[in-house]
């Protein structure tokens, strides 16, 4: 069994593939290619915002974002302390300081009330000025939008969502992707919405940011006169190639994908619910499921599930080990575990289980069976 399937996904769709891969190669159009556009105007659309600029991979894209905000030294960036580094790593390589942010502890997302409590901190102390937050879609689920915008508009704020993990889910019908000043996903092989090797996209209603990012993500050039670069950029364009595998696969995403990994979190939940504890998708949110994150009773019991699916030939992971405040990059911020009970919390006690879109029900059936097997086994020695 693999934890996420990109085999059967490419056996599925390989004649498509294949064609384009080779369309591209054919064309010889590697960079900046028609695919791109095209895939660039699909994206747009399905999230429903005005534009979609594509990039080199989800890092670069909220890197760009925060340099097309001139975000830089003495700002203050708020984000979740329990992500992927990149989501915090984006502000300290331009020189801002990341705020780290405890989470909920159903959702796992970043915790409005800590949020104005550490936003607050930050204007008591006067050293730094907030300037934005990046919410995180963790696992699939959308953050809470509604409030965070709210807190956002209260304190002048901007917010880039980091839908790297989101992407294909929504809030009462509004897409991933659509919500904040702007939004970023990740097209790395495992996310919702993968291609064959690094990629990512930015997402805005904003024509202007729209315009800089354009610029940035061609060593800041100007968009009247490639030879003028007007302002310092980066060199973070999506392949043609890849563009051209993400057509077919996007297809695949909104035809039947995103409903196959909600039944597979379907049948997950009618096995599990009230054993362990299950993922909990808030009312009126729809996940994209990049994740199927069960939580123990503490690390003990966790780490013995694990072993003990591994020795089943299932593979789960720990998503995620640690909070970025125990990041070697950010220990010298020195704050410890009492300053993230949920974050610290949730690291001792989560394990994430297969979880793609063509998962069959016999498989879950498995897995599920090893782990009631293991909670039955376990529960003397507690
Ligand atoms: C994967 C990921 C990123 C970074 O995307 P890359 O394409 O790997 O650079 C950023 N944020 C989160 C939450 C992620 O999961």
């Amino acid at each position: 069994m693999k934890f996420r399937d990109l085999g059967a996904q490419y056996q599925q769709l390989k004649a498509e593939i294949d064609t384009a891969i080779s369309q591209v190669l054919e064309g010889s159009a590697f960079i900046l290619g028609q695919q791109v556009g095209e895939l660039e105007q699909r994206l747009a659309d399905y999230v429903g915002v005005r534009h979609c600029v594509s990039c080199a991979n989800g890092t670069d894209a909220l890197q760009l974002v925060l340099m097309a905000w001139g975000i830089g030294p003495g700002d203050a960036v708020f984000t979740s302390n329990f992500t992927f580094f990149a989501s915090a790593g984006c502000a300290s390589i331009l020189g801002a300081q990341p705020v780290l942010v405890d989470i909920e502890p159903d959702t796992f997302n970043l915790c409005p009330d800590d949020l104005e409590r550490r936003i607050a901190q930050v204007k008591a102390e006067g050293r730094l000025t907030p300037r934005a937050i990046i919410p995180v879609d963790l696992f699939g689920q959308p953050a809470d939008y509604p409030r965070i915008e709210a807190i956002a508009r209260r304190h002048g704020l901007l917010v880039l969502e980091d839908g790297a993990q989101g992407f294909g889910g929504a809030v009462e019908g509004k897409r991933v992707c659509g919500f904040g000043d702007a939004a970023i996903t990740s097209f790395f092989p495992a996310k919702p919405l993968g291609c064959y090797g690094d990629g990512g996209a930015i997402f805005t209603d904003d024509d202007r940011l729209a315009t800089t990012l354009r610029s940035l993500r061609a060593q800041g050039r100007s968009p009247q006169d490639k030879y003028d670069n007007r302002e310092i950029g980066m060199n973070s364009r999506l392949d043609t190639l890849q563009a051209a595998i993400l057509l077919p696969k996007l297809k695949a995403f909104e035809d039947h994908e995103l409903e196959a990994v909600n039944q597979v979190a379907a049948w997950y939940d009618a096995r599990l619910k009230g054993q362990v504890i299950t993922p909990v998708v808030r009312a009126g949110y729809t996940s994209s499921w990049a994740q199927y994150t069960i939580r123990l009773q503490d690390a003990r019991q966790r780490d013995g599930l694990q072993q003990h699916l591994r020795q089943q030939g299932i593979p789960s992971m720990v998503y995620y080990p640690r909070g970025l405040h125990q990041q070697g990059a950010f220990l010298h911020l020195g704050l410890g575990d009492e300053d993230y009970p949920q974050t610290s919390a949730a690291t001792r006690q989560v394990l994430s289980l297969p979880m793609h879109p063509y998962l069959r029900e016999e498989e879950v059936d498995q897995v599920c069976r090893a782990v009631l097997a293991y909670l039955r086994g376990d529960a003397g020695t507690v």
